[in-house]
């Protein structure tokens, strides 16, 4: 299976991206990788939800849609661009994106493994409460009252900035409960996204092993869509793409395991 998106890229507009970024660039990336669709899905917090990450205060709708003047003004060579977000949670569970908004996006990616920013430090230890937090999280995301809008679980269970193994989570969460709550994304049409980010380092006998590709194994039992995203802060951020190949083999994926907006 050829692989030809990527939904899940971060411009300049992201404060945690640098200035290589822009939207010339993944442009000129898209031809050399032979993607036909892009999806830009920087860090957005609503205006209209009360804002429980300080440095997301910033982040508004507004914020994220400068990117668009950007694209306005370059020739993508026939490369179709989506205009989407990485929203957030609030400490209650509520997804920080009002309906008006959520209209206006191509897509939406919510994160339920940002438990570096999300979650409170007494759920680290022990690693059953922190994979169970993100259990959690998936849930409020899919039950959420936008959850129609919701087009992505961006890097499922693969905890950011985790200062321990993240895949001791991952094999502390059984196969009935990644089974459920993918059925129960998969009820709301909600993807699931592979991200060779989540793989960096492993050797392609390790990520045959690895308890995160038995988790996606999981996802495509249980009916999901996926979608293709490298998560790209910088010009560097597709150095790793050509894994999601490696993936997608193992995975036996083909073109119908895509979500529809990606195809
Ligand atoms: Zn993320
Ligand atoms: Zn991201």
């Amino acid at each position: 299976m050829f692989i030809d998106h990527d939904m899940h890229i971060h411009t300049h507009y992201s404060p945690c991206a640098d200035a290589t970024a822009t939207a010339e660039h993944y442009i000129q990336k898209a031809h050399e990788l032979g993607l036909k669709k892009i999806g830009f899905a920087d860090h957005m917090w609503d205006s209209a939800v009360e804002c429980t990450i300080p440095d997301y205060r910033k982040l508004t709708y507004e914020h994220i849609s400068q990117i668009k003047e950007e694209v306005k003004a370059l020739d993508a060579g026939g490369i179709e661009i989506l205009f989407g977000c990485e929203t957030e949670c609030d400490k209650n569970g509520t997804v920080a994106v009002s309906e008006e908004v959520a209209e206006q996006l191509d897509f939406l990616i919510v994160p339920q493994s940002h438990t570096h920013l999300t979650m409170p430090k007494d759920c680290y230890e022990p690693h059953r409460k922190h994979a169970e937090f993100m259990l959690e999280r998936f849930y409020n995301i899919v039950e959420s009252p936008v959850s129609k809008y919701v087009t992505t679980i961006p890097h499922p269970f693969c905890a950011v900035a985790c200062p321990y193994d993240n895949r001791e989570l991952v094999r502390l969460i059984t196969d009935q409960e990644f089974s459920d709550c993918f059925r129960a994304a998969k009820e709301k049409n909600i993807a699931v996204e592979i991200n060779a980010g989540a793989f960096a380092g492993k050797s392609i006998g390790e990520i045959r092993t690895d308890p995160m590709l038995h988790m996606l194994s999981i996802a495509k039992s249980a009916g999901c869509k996926f979608v293709f995203g490298s998560d790209s802060h910088r010009s560097t951020g597709h150095d790793g793409f050509f894994k999601n190949y490696v993936i997608a083999c193992l995975l036996e994926l083909k073109p119908e395991d895509i979500a529809e907006f990606a195809r």
